[in-house]
């Protein structure tokens, strides 16, 4: 089986060598153990790293032609990165499996991966089994975001990040999800086919430091929410419901003073619902507007990602 590796980088000069040595090594191993095929592949996708992470694919390249590159004009994000090498090389291989160049997704899966291929599986999801390697922060974000996910609707699969196996029939239908606002995590289920999961304890990242400031992060999930649910409109138009009956609510009160006493004092209670329902009305408003950029961006057709150049050896 001819299995490519699609590995996203920005800004990965402090891991790469380490990385592609290791990889090499487990390749090496696979293919004395023929589970994979002489003219499988590593590829490193550039994502318009500012630091010398291309020169060093290109190294890499010249020096072993098991490496390949993959050079995006600039950065588009993990997801983009990651979608550009998928679609590269979905016509060239069996398999790929896609990982982080840091390595904190244990490689030794990948003999489980290509097993659960060669029983049949389409998609193989590496699975954290346990995240104790990871920091407190962002353990608790990151589960707390699975959590926040599947009470939206949206179907993950827990604990699964990017590193899984897609074969070149899932690729391909992969391929017809013609979407700007990118979510993997949530596609490939959509894709179906026979899955199955394989699960790894996660590591530290061995050099460089994470690509995911918080800021990332937080905009990564809320990318995945409201590019995969509609949920939170819904929300939005139940508390308007709520709200509008809390306010029928009010105006029999108000009546009832006004039958009954001298009302002037209730000039707090007016200041606050003014001030409440502003809120609720602008918080409204922004979900539905953050939608409508969606509709707008996808109305584009922009291009996800842009190859400048592909280093490969035939
Ligand atoms: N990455 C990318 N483009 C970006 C940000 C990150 O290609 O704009 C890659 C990065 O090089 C790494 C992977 O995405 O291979 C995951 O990033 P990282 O390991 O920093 O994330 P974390 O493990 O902290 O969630
Ligand atoms: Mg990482």
């Amino acid at each position: 089986m001819k299995l490519y590796l699609v590995i996203p980088c920005y800004n990965e000069e402090a891991v790469l060598p380490e990385t592609a040595k290791r990889l090499r090594e487990k390749y090496d191993a696979l293919m004395s153990e023929g589970k994979i095929s002489a003219d499988s592949r590593i590829v490193f996708v550039n994502d318009g790293s500012k630091d010398k992470t291309w020169e060093m694919i290109e190294d890499l390249h010249r020096a072993d032609p098991v490496f390949r590159g993959i050079c995006l004009s600039r950065n588009k994000g993990h997801q983009n990165a990651l979608m550009a090498g998928l679609m590269t090389v979905k016509d060239e291989c069996d398999a790929a499996i896609s990982m982080d160049a840091d390595l904190q997704d244990d490689i030794n899966a990948i003999d489980a991966m290509v097993d659960k291929y060669a029983e049949g599986y389409e998609v193989v999801y590496g699975v954290r089994s346990s995240r104790k390697k990871d920091t407190f922060f962002k353990r608790t974000t990151a589960q707390g975001f699975y959590k926040v996910m599947k009470s939206m609707g949206v179907e993950t699969v827990y604990n699964h990040a990017d590193y899984r196996l897609m074969s070149a029939r899932a690729l391909h239908a992969l391929s017809e999800f013609d979407e700007v606002n990118l979510f993997l995590r949530g596609i490939v289920p959509l894709v179906g086919f026979k899955s199955a999961e394989v699960t790894y304890e996660r590591g530290e990242r061995f050099a460089g430091e994470s690509k995911y400031p918080l800021k990332k992060m937080i905009s990564f999930a809320t990318e995945g929410i409201t590019s995969m649910s509609v949920k939170p409109i819904r929300m939005i138009a139940a508390l308007g419901l709520l709200v509008f009956l809390v306010s029928i609510g009010v105006l029999i009160y108000s009546v009832i003073r006004k039958f009954t006493g001298y009302t002037v004092e209730g000039w707090a209670f007016l200041a606050v619902s003014i001030w409440a329902l502003g809120g609720v009305q602008l918080l409204a408003i922004g979900v539905i507007g953050e939608y409508i950029g969606k509709i707008y961006l996808e109305t584009k057709h922009r291009p996800k990602y842009i190859i400048s150049e592909y280093l490969r050896d035939d």
